[in-house]
């Protein structure tokens, strides 16, 4: 089979490797039917984490069933299945309080810009759908994957309430799908922070009812002045540096919630800063088990549509390019097809 592998800094490459294999009972492997490249992987791409030696890259996979290990009951080979980056048994105790992405067992998804991934945790992790959807819902379903879950987990963790004002700090596809979970869970009024047209064209689409494009101090300020001088009840941080993670803090009101999903890089928070930002804050990586059958339904239904967060289709050939034009910011977001 053929996959991509980093190198080095703007170094991805399209090989051929060896087709995975069953290694544990509990392992499934299945064959992509789309997968992508995440703002995260830009990290190593753009040299802000190393690389190390060369490995492979991609952690969001919608695919079909093409073998289960011995103890795999709940798929069956044929079946088209959504998973999480974060592959969680569902029965261990941090499953059971609906946190998967910290389950016991967890192992993180690494390999999934390929025609064949191994799913570690494949009973816990992996959804089946009742029957095949059809190809225009896979976008929807593989941002259900990272995206989508980890944008309805920004919106849970900052308890968007019906009613409510809620902040999106960040114009990524993790953002936009923060845009969406805030409509869905009723927000009345959803602030996008996004100076680029095409985003915040995408985020009126999912629901956004205002645009704010200044940023830091300036940006507070214009949340500030929305909202009575008080802040949003809901912050949304879903970039993952100090600068974002300050904006969010003084955004909110007092007694207001900051969810953070951004994966951080060199943030730091200032002690005093935050003792007087009397805020609730939760964040980290998305249960997105937890969502799965709720998120999977809202797209199967037509309800939602996160696949629009994609605005680059590439055969997975030519995944280098998907790598080039996220980092020239040309593209929100690259879908792969094998
Ligand atoms: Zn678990």
């Amino acid at each position: 089979m053929h996959g991509a592998m980093i190198y080095a800094p703007g170094d991805v490459r399209f090989e051929s490797l060896d087709d995975p294999k069953i290694l544990q009972p509990t392992d499934a492997i299945i064959r992509t039917a789309v997968t992508c490249v995440c703002g995260s992987d830009l990290w190593p791409y753009r040299g802000a984490e190393p690389v190390g030696a060369p490995h492979p890259m991609g952690h969001e996979y919608v695919g079909f069933v093409e073998e289960v290990g011995s103890a795999v009951t709940s798929v069956t080979p044929g079946q088209f299945v959504v998973g999480s980056f974060a592959t969680s048994d569902n029965t261990c105790v941090n499953c059971q309080n609906g946190f998967q992405s910290g389950c016991l067992h967890r192992e993180f998804m690494s390999t999934c810009q390929a025609d064949y991934v191994r799913i570690p945790n494949a009973q816990g992790t992996l959804v089946a759908t009742d029957e095949v959807p059809g190809e225009e819902l896979w976008p929807g379903l593989l941002a259900v994957s990272d995206v989508m879950g980890t944008g309805w987990w920004a919106a849970d963790a900052a308890e968007v309430k019906p009613g409510s004002t809620a902040v999106v700090v960040g114009d990524g596809a993790v953002g936009l799908c923060g845009v969406i979970a805030a409509r869905e869970m009723g927000a009345e009024r959803i602030i996008a922070m996004t100076r680029h047209e095409s985003r915040q064209k995408l985020a009126r689409e999912f629901g956004a009812t205002d645009i704010v494009t200044e940023r830091g101090d300036e940006g507070v300020e214009r949340i500030k002045e929305m909202t009575g001088g008080i802040g949003a009840d809901s912050v949304m941080e879903c970039v993952g540096t100090s600068e974002a993670m300050r904006q969010a803090l003084q955004s909110a009101r007092p007694g207001g919630d900051v969810g953070f999903v951004g994966v951080p890089h060199e943030v730091a928070v200032d002690g005093e800063e935050l003792f007087f930002s009397p805020v609730g804050l939760r964040g980290g990586p998305a249960p997105v088990r937890r969502y799965l059958p709720d998120l999977i339904d809202r797209v199967l239904s037509r309800r939602i549509d996160p696949g629009k967060v994609f605005d680059l289709t590439l055969p997975l050939e030519q995944v280098a390019e998907g790598y080039k034009a996220m980092d020239e910011r040309r593209a929100v977001k690259t879908l792969l097809t094998p």
